[in-house]
């Protein structure tokens, strides 16, 4: 059977039509689901109990049950169990502007990063559309305050997953659903280049983040082996065209790696490199980990750095830092379950 919350409304609309229903059913169950958020068929009173039952027996509400939950000051960590019993984990951080919640996108991830926890442990299977809406109406449920930007950043590689993140943003941006703003979802990629130009064409605004890193091909092969498929040169003309077609201000994401990314000659590498294209630099404070070799950069660094990307007219801002007593910063969910 298949399971509602993976259902854009136009699935639903076309399976209405498919049975001889009219089309505006969808939005009822969209307002059930999304907005009262009742967990049966039974509860939709303006649905006939004939079609309830109809609907009972074509698709489930089977839900992703929570394990755990950890919280280290303004960030909460959620460890939920799948029905195969696979976890997956996301995390929800209060900012000044609101909560946002990071979900993963895969059990496991094959991208193998260097630096990056996450890929530790391969790639086991992809997540449905349903299991990443659940991440959020899980923890919206126990928290019971709305969620107001998401950013796919967790655990996985959401463009080896491009199909089932399609659907999922659809539904939560779906105005009778979520109704997540566009501009308050945020999708983060190693960058897949395929994905990132069938992207370009996907009709809804979201941002969209790239995980670049390094500078040059030969460093970001050292630290990212998707580079050697996908490699510098092949992505920034891609880039250049994602915010031509778009008009959309793309973000760079660079972890600050001490000694291994974050010297002078780095910096004014990257920014020959961006020069002139409408993005902004997010350098993100390295979270070490017991497993890694890798350090962070001190915080002079990292000043530095930014100070040579900033002089040379490159936007650029320093990430806040959160979750580390947990192990819920970047790259970092499932560490300790593994
Ligand atoms: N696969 C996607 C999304 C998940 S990773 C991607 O590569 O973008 C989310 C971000 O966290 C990426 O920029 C990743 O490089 C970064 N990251 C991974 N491990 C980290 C760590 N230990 N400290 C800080 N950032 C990390």
């Amino acid at each position: 059977m298949k399971n509602i919350y993976g259902q854009t409304k136009e699935d639903l609309e076309n399976y209405f039509e498919s049975i001889g229903e009219k089309k505006f059913k969808a939005t009822q169950v969209y307002e059930w689901l999304y907005q009262k958020r009742v967990s049966s068929f039974a509860m939709m009173s303006n649905i006939k109990k004939e079609l309830q039952k109809k609907l009972a027996n074509e698709f489930t509400f089977s839900s992703i049950t929570l394990e755990k939950k950890e919280v280290d000051d303004l960030t909460e960590k959620y460890l939920f169990r799948l029905k195969d019993n696979e976890k997956i984990e996301a995390v929800l951080m209060r900012h000044d502007y609101g909560i946002s919640a990071c979900v993963s996108s895969q059990v496991g991830c094959n991208m193998g990063c260097a630096f990056c926890e996450s890929g530790r442990l391969k790639k086991i299977r992809n997540l449905e559309p349903e299991e990443i809406v659940l991440q959020i109406l899980g923890i919206e449920q126990i928290i019971k305050q709305r969620i107001k930007r998401v950013v796919i950043m967790g655990i996985g590689e959401p463009l080896d997953n491009y199909d089932n993140i399609i659907k999922f943003i659809k539904i939560i941006n779906d105005a009778k659903g979520i109704s997540l703003g566009a501009r308050h979802i945020t999708l983060s990629t190693c960058g897949i280049i395929p994905k990132i130009q069938e992207l370009m064409h996907f009709n809804i605004q979201i941002n969209l983040a790239i995980s670049l890193h390094a500078p040059t091909n030969q460093l970001r092969n050292r630290l990212m082996p998707v580079n050697k498929m996908y490699n510098i040169d092949m992505l920034i003309p891609v880039l250049k065209e994602y915010i031509k077609v778009t008009n959309r201000r793309v973000t760079i994401e660079y972890v600050m790696l001490n000694m291994v990314n974050d010297t002078e000659d780095c910096a004014l590498k990257l920014a020959k490199l961006l020069k002139g294209m409408n993005i902004y630099v997010n350098l993100i404070p390295y979270n070490e980990t017991k497993h890694l070799e890798f350090t962070k950069s001190s915080k002079e660094r990292i000043t530095k750095f930014y100070d040579i990307l900033k002089k040379n007219h490159i936007n650029v801002t320093i990430r806040k830092e959160f979750g580390k007593k947990i192990s819920a910063a970047c790259g970092q969910l499932r560490s300790k379950e593994v």
